[in-house]
């Protein structure tokens, strides 16, 4: 590792801290305030099923925190043991955020899918780009021409995790626009206070996806330079 990874990679580094310290205030803070409607997280997406014509979708518990998810497989929505049972602001934003997820299926929203389309790309991605870059710089330092092409080949494999993040910005947003429609249409947040907390708690979540886009697009252009700088050795 040398300084010029470190400049790249300490702004997104930050982001990414910052991130995680504003979604866990944001939740601990709305998560001491209880909605009007009295209602916990379990309760506010059993109504969001029956209100959003998403029947289909079983609720189950999953252990840890800030652990809730959708799964587009099973048609299962995950709730972490807080979220289920609390009575907050933040509980009900985080479940009606995965239930946008539910419906963005349900209505075969054509971002959501695309990422789906990509989830294997990245996982085979991130190692399998940077093992060829590795492989490509060192037969091109050994004076092999074609540890260049190896090594390009290896960034572009690479940045599908960087196509994988900008593809779930988008996702995100929207699942969280489609919370807060959910929501309002059900009454289950009614004043402008309560919708501001809801509002915080999800901008929050959004902000962790933006972290994850700029460290992807800081590590790729890393990658770009170090390899572009191997061919202006020759
Ligand atoms: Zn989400």
């Amino acid at each position: 590792m040398n300084i010029d990874y470190l400049l790249c990679m300490v702004p997104a580094f930050l982001l990414t801290i910052i991130a995680s310290w504003y979604v866990k205030s944001a939740y601990s803070k709305w998560g001491k305030v209880p909605a009007s409607s009295g209602i916990s997280g379990y309760q506010a997406a059993q109504k969001l099923i029956a209100a959003g014509g998403l029947q289909g979708v079983q609720i189950e518990g999953v252990a840890g925190t800030l652990t809730d998810n959708y799964d587009p497989r099973t048609k299962v929505l995950h709730l972490s043991q807080s979220v289920a049972q609390n009575p907050s602001i933040a509980s009900i934003a985080v479940a009606a955020h995965e239930l946008g997820h539910a419906q963005q299926d349900a209505q075969g929203y054509f971002p959501l899918r695309l990422r789906s389309a990509l989830v294997p790309m990245v996982s085979i991605g991130s190692s399998l780009g940077w093992i060829m870059i590795m492989i490509g710089m060192f037969l091109a330092y050994a004076g092999m021409t074609l540890g260049t092409d190896i090594a390009w080949l290896g960034v572009l494999v690479f940045s599908g995790g960087a196509l994988f993040a900008l593809a779930t910005l988008p996702v995100e947003l929207n699942a969280s626009a489609r919370a807060r429609r959910l929501l309002s249409e059900t009454g289950i947040i009614s004043n402008y206070e309560e919708q501001r907390g809801v509002g915080k708690v999800l901008n929050a979540a959004a902000l962790t996806y933006v972290a994850a886009l700029v460290t992807a697009i800081l590590q790729l252009l890393y990658f770009v330079s170090m390899v572009a700088g191997l061919g202006r050795r020759r």
